[in-house]
C-alpha cells in the first residue's frame, strides 16, 4: 500500500497529470524535517520541482499535520533499461516538434542598431553568412534589450540565405518540455533525432531558465556536442554571461565561452529615439520627431516597455479620435510610467521578502538598508542568494533591487553557496523553510 501523502497526492491532482508524472514517484525516506521522495528519471525530477511544489507540500502538510520540507531525488532504475529505451512512461499527447515559429517582425531589417550594438550586430549577420564561424555564438544582456528579435532575425536570415538548411529556434523552456514529454512518450531517440542530427542550425533563448534543471542540462550538453563536432552553427541567449549560469556543470559553460560570448548593450536615448520610431512604423504609424524624442527620454532602455507604450497610443489615439501630438503623447507616456507604481499583484522580490521577515524576523528596509547586525546581513546575504539561484534574477537585477553594488551580491551568493557546499544544515533549513514561507502564505494568486 503507497504512503498517505502519495494516496493523497493522487486524489488532489487529475487522472492526466497523476499518469503523467506522478506513477513512478515514492516515498524514500521521512526525516525528521523533510520528506524525501525518489523518482526513476532525471527529466521528470525537474519537472516535479519546478511545476508541483505547492500541491506536494499540501498532500505532506494532510498527510502529516505538519509542514514539512520535502526533497526529491533521482535514483536510477537501471542504466540499461534506460538506455534501452524500455522506460516505458505513461503516454501524453503527441506534439509535433516546433521547428521554427518565428515573429516575421523580428528580422534583421526592423532591429535599429546603434552604436553601443554595432560590433554585436556585425558578427551577427557574418554568423549568417558563415554559419560555423564563430560557434557557438552567446548573447547575453537584460531584459527588453532585443536578444529574442536578433536570435530570430538570424534564424530568418539564415533561412534566406540557405534555403535548404533545417533551422531550429526554441527557448530552453520548449526545449525541456519538448524533451519530457518524448521522455514520457517513450520516444526519447526521437527527440534526440530532431535535435542532433537534423537541425542545421540551432539558436536556443533564454538558457538562464535552465539553471537548476540538472536532466535537461545535460541533454542539452550531449546535443550541443554533437552539433558543435558537425560544425552545425549553435546561436544562444542568456539574460547573463555563461560565468553567472550557476549551478552549469563546468563543463557545459566552458562549451558556450569557446566561441564568441557578446554582450546586447541598452540602447542610448539616439537609438531609443530611432526604436521607437520603427516600432511605430512596424504599426503602421508615423510618429513625430517630438513625440519619439519624449519617448525616448522618458522611457528607459527596456524596449519592451516602450514597446507598450507606443502600442498604448495607438490605440488611445483611435479610441479618443485624438492626433498623437506631443501633449497628447505626455498625458499618454505620464500614465504609462505611473503604471507601475500603482497597486499590483505582489512580485517575486515582494514575496520573498515577506517570507525573509516572517522567517527571520529582518524587515524589507533592514534588508535594504545597511545594517550589520549579525542577523539583518545573514537575512540579506539568504534573500539575495535565494533571488539568484532560485528566481534566476541575474546579479545585475539584485543589485538594482536591494540598492547594492554588484560585488556585494556576489559575494552574498557565494557564501550561502559555501555554506550549503558544506551541508549547513541551519542554512539549509533556513533556504527551505523561506521558499515554503513564499510556496504557502504569500504564494502568486
Ligand atoms: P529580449 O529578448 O532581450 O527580452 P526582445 O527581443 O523581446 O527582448 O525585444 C523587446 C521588443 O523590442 C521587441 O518587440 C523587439 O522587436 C523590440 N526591439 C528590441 N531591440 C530592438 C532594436 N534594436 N530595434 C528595433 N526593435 C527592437
Ligand atoms: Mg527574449
Amino acid at each position: 500500500m503507497s504512503h498517505r501523502i502519495i494516496r493523497i497526492l493522487e486524489k488532489k491532482l487529475s487522472k492526466k497529470t497523476w499518469d503523467n508524472w506522478f506513477t513512478t514517484l515514492e516515498i524514500k525516506e521521512i526525516t525528521g524535517d523533510k520528506v524525501i521522495f525518489k523518482v526513476g528519471n532525471l527529466f521528470v525530477k525537474d519537472w516535479l520541482q519546478s511545476r508541483y511544489g505547492k500541491v506536494i507540500h499540501r498532500a505532506i502538510h494532510e498527510a502529516l499535520g505538519k509542514d514539512l520540507n520535502f526533497e526529491i531525488i533521482y535514483e536510477s532504475p537501471s542504466k540499461e533499461v534506460f538506455e534501452a529505451n524500455e522506460y516505458k512512461g505513461p503516454l501524453v499527447k503527441k506534439k509535433p516538434l516546433i521547428l521554427s515559429e518565428l515573429n516575421p517582425e523580428y528580422t534583421f531589417e526592423n532591429f535599429v542598431v546603434g552604436t553601443e550594438n554595432k560590433a554585436l550586430f556585425e558578427v551577427a549577420q557574418e554568423i549568417c553568412r558563415k554559419p560555423g564561424k564563430f560557434n557557438p555564438f552567446f548573447i547575453y544582456g537584460g531584459v527588453g534589450l532585443g536578444k529574442t528579435h536578433l536570435l530570430q532575425a538570424i534564424a530568418h536570415r539564415i533561412l534566406e540565405l540557405f534555403p535548404e538548411k533545417k533551422v531550429l529556434y526554441i527557448t530552453s523552456e520548449q526545449f525541456m518540455n519538448d524533451m519530457v514529454d518524448s521522455i514520457k512518450r517513450g520516444s526519447i531517440r526521437d527527440f534526440r533525432f530532431q535535435y542532433r542530427k537534423k537541425a542545421d542550425v540551432l539558436l536556443i533563448d533564454d538558457v538562464q531558465f535552465l539553471i537548476g534543471k540538472e536532466g535537461t542540462q545535460r541533454e542539452l550538453f550531449h546535443t550541443f556536442n554533437e552539433l558543435h563536432d558537425a560544425g552545425k552553427q549553435i546561436v544562444i541567449c542568456s539574460d547573463r554571461t555563461p560565468d553567472e549560469l550557476n549551478g552549469f556543470p563546468d563543463r557545459l559553460i566552458s562549451r558556450f565561452q569557446m566561441g564568441m560570448v557578446m554582450e546586447i548593450l541598452p540602447p542610448s536615448r539616439e537609438t531609443r529615439y530611432e526604436i521607437a520610431k520603427r516600432l511605430a512604423k512596424r504599426e503602421s504609424v508615423d510618429l513625430s520627431d517630438d513625440v519619439a524624442m519624449e519617448l525616448a527620454s522618458k522611457i528607459d532602455g527596456n524596449l519592451r516597455r516602450l514597446r507598450g507604450a507606443i502600442i498604448k497610443l495607438i490605440i488611445q489615439s483611435s479610441m479618443y479620435k485624438e492626433e498623437i501630438d506631443l501633449s497628447f503623447a505626455r498625458q499618454i507616456i505620464g500614465s504609462f510610467q505611473t503604471d507601475s507604481s500603482r497597486v499590483r499583484p505582489l512580485t517575486d522580490v515582494d514575496r520573498l521578502l515577506k517570507a525573509v521577515e516572517k522567517v527571520m524576523g529582518v524587515t524589507p528596509e533592514e534588508i535594504k538598508g545597511t545594517s550589520r547586525t549579525k542577523n539583518v546581513v545573514k537575512a540579506r546575504q539568504l534573500f539575495i542568494y535565494i533571488l539568484k539561484q532560485e528566481y534566476g534574477k541575474s546579479v545585475q537585477e539584485i543589485a538594482q533591487v536591494i540598492g547594492k553594488k554588484h560585488s556585494t551580491v556576489i559575494h552574498s551568493v557565494k557564501q550561502i553557496g559555501n555554506s550549503v557546499l558544506k551541508d549547513n544544515k541551519y542554512i539549509k533549513g533556513l533556504i527551505s523553510e523561506i521558499s515554503n514561507t513564499v510556496t504557502t502564505d504569500f504564494a502568486a494568486s
